[in-house]
């Protein structure tokens, strides 16, 4: 791998990172507790209880993510960097791009 190309998925990385970040503030809003004494009704705060479940399903993945991507922002000046794990070989840079968190090459990931 290039410099340059090291440079260019830092940059992809970080733009992930941001893009993260906005949506872990969003969430914020959607799975704070839902009050038992809302003026919603019985149906709408079950419904309510719902959504919140599946907004919180959707922050922690959020947070994990981010997580990856800032461990892997620390990786692209190794060596390693873009290479898999398990094979050795260079992952593309296109795959890189989509998704700077893998570790593995697309054959071994479907082992
Ligand atoms: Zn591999």
């Amino acid at each position: 791998m290039t410099e340059k190309e090291r440079k260019e998925i830092a940059e992809v990385i970080l733009r992930q990172i941001e893009k993260s970040e906005i949506k872990v503030e969003e969430l914020k809003e959607f799975t704070q507790a839902v009050s038992p004494d809302d003026a919603i009704g019985r149906v709408s705060r079950m419904d309510a209880i719902n959504n919140k479940s599946i907004y919180d399903a959707s922050m922690s993945n959020t947070r994990q993510r981010l997580e990856q991507l800032k461990q892997v922002l620390k990786l692209t000046d190794d060596a390693d960097f873009g290479i898999c794990i398990q094979c050795r070989q260079s992952i593309p840079l296109e795959r890189l791009k989509i998704k700077p968190e893998i570790r593995l090459c697309a054959s071994c990931l479907k082992r």
